[in-house]
C-alpha cells in the first residue's frame, strides 16, 4: 500500500516545500515485479548469486521510493534512495520520473558489482519502482486527475506475462540504459493515452469498474515486460565477471540503538560514490551492544577515507586506507555512543553532510517565513516517555519536538513540545506521546545554517527499569 505518512498534518507544511509526489502509488508494484521475476530465463542463477531470500524480496524492495525518510527496521528507505548522483528525491510522475532512471540504473549495477547481495537486492528496488511507475497511466499523463482509480482499478490476478522473453537491453551499461530510456519513452504515450481513455469512465456517475480494468491492465502488462527486461539486463551486466578489483571488509560495533538494534550502519568511502550498509551479525550483539559486517569488492584501487555511522552512535572517519588490486583490506570500526546515549534521531548534530545538496544528510528544509529544518522521523514506542532536548550554538533558534501518527484520524492529533527560546544552556523535557503515535520529528527554526545552529538535538526513550517494558 502507499505510504500515508506524508498525509500527516505535521508534515503538510513541509511537504509543500519538499516533494509534491502524488499520494498514491501504482497499486500492483509487487504483483508487476513478481510477474517480471517469473519470466526471467536465468532466475535460478540469480537466486544462487543473490540468495533466494534476497531475490524474492525484490517484490518488496520495489516499494522503496514510496518509503522516503522511513525507518524500515533493518535500514532506512533513504539509505537506498539518496546517494551522490541522486541527492534529492525525484517526482514519480512524468516527465520528472524519467530523471531517476539513469541514476538508479547505474547505482543498481554498482551495488551488484561492489556490495553484498542484501544491499544489492535492496538497491535494485528504486530502479524497478520507477520503471513501473512511469508506465502507470496517471503517472504517464502529467497532472492526471483520479490518480488512485487509474492505478488501482486493475485485476491483479491478470498481471501475468507467461511466455514473455525478457530482452537484454544492451551489452554495456551505456547501451542498456539508452535502450531502456528509449523503450520507456515509446511506451509512455500509450499509457498516457490509456489514462485519457479511462478518465471519462472513472469520472462518470456510477462508474463501471469492469470497463476500466482492461485499459489499465494493458499498462500493467507493459510495465511487467519492461520490468522483466530491466531486471534481466541489470542482473546480467551487474553479476557478469569483473576485472579483478580491490576489496574492503570489516566489522562495525556500536552501542545500542534503542528498540531498533537490528538496524544497519552506513559505511561510506568519502569523496567517492561508494557506500553500503553493514548488516547486523545475528547472534553477535550482546547486552545492547551491536555488531554488523560490511564488504566491498571490485573497487578501484586508491586511497580512501571511510566513514562509519549508525543512529545512536557518533560517526567515525578513518585515516586514509590504501586499497590495492587483488587484495582485500580490513577496517573495523568501534563507534562511541551519542551524548547523551540512546539518541534515536539520525544525524542529530548535523555533522554528516555527504550528499551534495547543501544540507546535512537526513534533514529537510521547509521555506516557511522562518526557515525550518526537519529531521527524518524516528519510530517510537507510544507506551514510553521520551527525553527531548537540545544544546544550541545559536540562541535565537526554536526547537520543537513533534510526536505524531501516520493516520491522524486513528492515532490522534500530533503533540508539539517547544523548548525555551533565547538560551544556549542545554535544555531537556520529558514528553509522553499519545498511544496512537508512531513517530517523532525534530523541527528547528533558524535563520542560520543548521550546523551553525545546533550543537545537537536528542530524543531518548525513558526505559522503565522496575519491571517496566522497554520493547
Ligand atoms: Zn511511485
Amino acid at each position: 500500500m502507499p505510504t500515508q505518512r506524508r498525509l500527516s498534518t505535521v508534515l503538510i507544511i513541509l511537504v509543500l516545500f519538499s516533494s509534491l509526489t502524488p499520494l498514491a502509488a501504482w497499486g500492483p508494484h509487487p504483483v508487476i515485479t513478481k510477474a517480471a521475476l517469473d519470466v526471467l530465463p536465468d532466475a535460478e542463477k540469480w537466486q544462487q548469486a543473490l540468495g533466494p531470500e534476497n531475490f524474492a524480496k525484490l517484490t518488496a524492495y520495489c516499494w522503496l521510493p514510496d518509503q522516503k525518510g522511513e525507518d524500515m527496521k533493518a535500514y532506512y528507505g533513504d539509505d537506498y534512495l539518496l546517494f551522490r548522483a541522486h541527492p534529492n528525491y525525484t517526482e514519480h510522475v512524468m516527465p520528472m520520473a524519467m530523471n531517476a532512471v539513469g541514476p538508479y540504473f547505474r547505482r543498481a549495477l554498482q551495488a551488484l558489482r561492489t556490495e553484498d547481495p542484501v544491499n544489492a537486492a535492496r538497491q535494485m528496488g528504486p530502479l524497478i519502482h520507477f520503471v513501473e511507475d512511469i508506465l502507470a497511466p496517471p503517472h504517464a499523463r502529467p497532472y492526471c486527475p483520479h490518480h488512485n482509480d487509474l492505478e488501482y482499478w486493475v485485476d491483479n490476478k491478470k498481471i501475468i506475462i507467461a511466455g514473455y522473453q525478457p530482452l537484454l537491453l544492451g551489452r554495456t551499461d551505456d547501451e542498456a540504459l539508452a535502450a531502456l530510456q528509449k523503450r520507456l519513452s515509446e511506451l509512455v504515450p500509450l499509457s498516457a493515452k490509456r489514462a485519457d481513455e479511462a478518465l471519462p469512465l472513472v469520472s462518470a456517475p456510477n462508474p463501471d469498474r469492469s470497463k476500466v480494468e482492461p485499459i489499465i491492465l494493458e499498462s500493467a502488462l507493459d510495465a511487467a515486460r519492461i520490468a522483466a527486461d530491466t531486471i534481466h539486463t541489470v542482473l546480467t551486466l551487474g553479476l557478469a565477471p569483473q576485472p579483478v578489483g580491490a576489496g574492503l571488509k570489516g566489522i562495525v560495533t556500536a552501542p545500542e540503538f534503542p528498540m531498533r538494534n537490528d538496524h544497519g550502519a552506513r559505511v561510506i568511502l568519502l569523496d567517492s560514490d561508494f557506500g553500503t550498509l553493514a548488516n547486523t551479525d545475528a547472534g553477535k550483539s550482546a547486552s545492547g551492544a551491536w555488531q554488523g559486517s560490511y564488504e566491498f569488492h571490485n573497487l578501484p584501487a586508491g586511497q580512501y577515507r571511510i566513514m562509519a555511522y549508525r543512529t545512536a552512535a557518533r560517526a567515525i572517519i578513518s585515516e586514509p586506507v590504501t586499497l590495492k588490486i587483488g587484495e582485500t583490506a580490513r577496517m573495523d570500526f568501534a563507534l562511541l555512543p551519542t551524548e547523551p546515549p540512546g539518541n534515536i534521531i539520525e544525524n542529530p548534530d548535523a555533522a554528516i553532510a555527504y550528499l551534495p545538496n547543501n544540507r546535512p544528510d537526513r534533514w529537510r528544509v521547509a521555506l516557511a517565513i522562518t526557515p525550518t529544518w526537519s529531521s527524518s522521523s524516528a519510530d517510537i514506542n507510544p507506551k514510553l516517555s521520551y527525553r527531548c532536548g537540545a544544546a544550541l550554538k545559536y540562541p535565537n533558534a526554536r526547537v520543537t519536538f513533534v510526536f505524531w501518527a501516520e493516520d491522524e484520524k486513528k492515532g490522534g492529533p500530533p503533540i508539539e513540545v517547544k523548548l525555551l527560546e533565547g538560551q544556549l544552556k542545554p535544555e531537556e523535557k520529558i514528553v509522553t506521546p499519545s498511544l496512537g503515535h508512531q513517530l517523532v520529528t525534530v523541527r528547528v527554526e533558524t535563520d542560520k545554517p543548521l550546523a551553525e545552529t545546533i550543537e545537537r538535538v536528542w530524543v531518548i526513550p525513558v526505559t522503565q527499569e522496575a519491571g517496566g517494558q522497554t520493547k
